[in-house]
C-alpha cells in the first residue's frame, strides 16, 4: 500500500491568516470574543477556536437583533467575508471588528464597487447561496448572478449595456471558461475579470493529476466546504472511487485493501493535523 499526497492541498493563504487572527485575538483575556459564522468551513477548526475562548455568532442573530453583543466585544469576520448590512449593524453596536476577510475576496468587492460607480452593470458568476457571494454582492446595487451556463444562456442580457463580469473565488475553472467563451462570443460589451483564486485552481489541478494515478482518492474536508466539494467533483471525474471524508473518525477502513495506491487531497479549509490523523489511521491499520 502506498499513500500519495496531492502536490497542493490543505490550508490556503486566506484561511491560514484567518485562523492566525483568532489565535492572536485569543491573547486578549478581557474582551468577550466572537466569530461570525464558521471562521473557515471546517467544523473541527471551529471547535478548536471555540476552545480558546470564542463563541460562534450567526448572521441571523445579528440581523434579528437576537445577538449577545455588547460595546467593546471583539467580532472576527471570517475569510470569506460578510454582508454590508452586518458590518453596519456591528458598527452601530460599537464592537471591535477584526476583519479576516481574505484579500482576494476584498479585491472582487473593490472592483465591483469601482465598476458600478463608473456605470457598469455587474454579472456575477457563482452560487448566490454561498456566504462569500452573499457578502460581495451586498456591496453592489443591481447584480445579475448566474450559477452556470444554463442560467446565463436563459438570461436576457442587453447588448447595449456595459457589463463587468466577476466570479466567486472558488468557481470551477472549466465551468468558468465555458461561460467566458459564451460571453465573449455573444456579448462583446462584457469585460470579464477572472478572479478565481489561485489556491483553488492549483488544488483542483493537483487533485486531477493525483486521481488519474491512484486506485482510490480521499478528499479531506468539511461537507459544507465549497472548495472541498469541488475537489471531490474533480476527483470523481477522473476516478469513481473518490470519497469526501471530514476527519479520521469518519474514515471507513473497509474501503481500502493491501497493495492499493491511496491518493490524499484536502480542501483549503482543512488543517494539517486532520490530514495527518487520517494518514496515521491508514498507516496504523495497513502495511504502508
Ligand atoms: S480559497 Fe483563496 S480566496 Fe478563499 S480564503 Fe483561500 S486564498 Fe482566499
Amino acid at each position: 500500500m502506498e499513500i500519495i499526497r496531492a502536490g497542493k492541498m490543505g490550508f490556503c493563504f486566506g484561511v491560514k491568516k484567518a485562523v492566525e487572527t483568532c489565535y492572536e485575538v485569543a491573547q486578549n483575556k478581557e474582551a468577550k470574543k466572537y466569530i461570525l459564522g464558521m471562521v473557515v468551513h471546517n467544523k473541527d477548526v471551529v471547535r478548536e477556536i471555540e476552545k480558546i475562548g470564542f463563541t460562534t455568532l450567526h448572521e441571523e442573530e445579528i440581523l434579528q437583533d437576537r445577538d449577545p453583543l455588547e460595546k467593546g466585544d471583539i467580532v472576527i469576520i471570517r475569510a470569506h467575508g460578510t454582508t454590508s448590512e452586518i458590518i453596519e449593524k456591528l458598527k452601530k453596536k460599537e464592537v471591535q471588528i477584526k476583519d479576516a476577510t481574505c484579500i482576494f475576496v476584498d479585491k472582487i468587492k473593490e472592483i465591483l464597487v469601482e465598476r458600478e460607480a463608473l456605470g457598469d452593470e455587474i454579472i456575477f458568476i457563482g452560487d448566490k447561496e454561498h456566504p462569500e457571494v452573499k457578502g460581495i454582492v451586498s456591496f453592489g446595487k443591481k447584480i445579475n448572478i448566474f450559477k452556470n451556463i444554463e442560467e446565463l444562456k436563459s438570461s436576457s442580457l442587453d447588448k447595449e449595456k456595459i457589463y463587468t463580469v466577476l466570479t466567486q473565488t472558488t468557481l470551477n475553472k472549466e465551468k468558468f471558461l465555458e461561460m467566458k467563451e459564451y460571453l465573449e462570443k455573444y456579448y462583446s460589451n462584457a469585460q470579464i475579470f477572472d478572479r478565481i483564486c489561485g489556491a483553488t485552481s492549483e488544488r483542483q489541478e493537483a487533485t486531477r493529476k493525483l486521481s488519474r494515478t491512484c486506485d482510490i482518492v480521499i478528499v479531506i474536508g468539511d461537507l459544507k466546504s465549497s472548495n472541498s466539494k469541488k475537489l471531490l467533483e474533480v476527483a470523481l471525474a477522473e476516478n469513481p472511487k473518490s470519497y469526501l471524508v471530514q476527519n479520521e473518525t469518519e474514515l471507513d477502513l473497509t474501503m481500502f485493501s493491501e497493495n492499493m495506491k491511496i491518493g490524499i487531497t484536502a480542501g483549503a479549509s482543512t488543517p494539517e493535523d486532520i490530514i495527518k490523523k487520517i494518514e496515521n489511521k491508514i498507516r496504523g491499520n495497513f502495511n504502508v
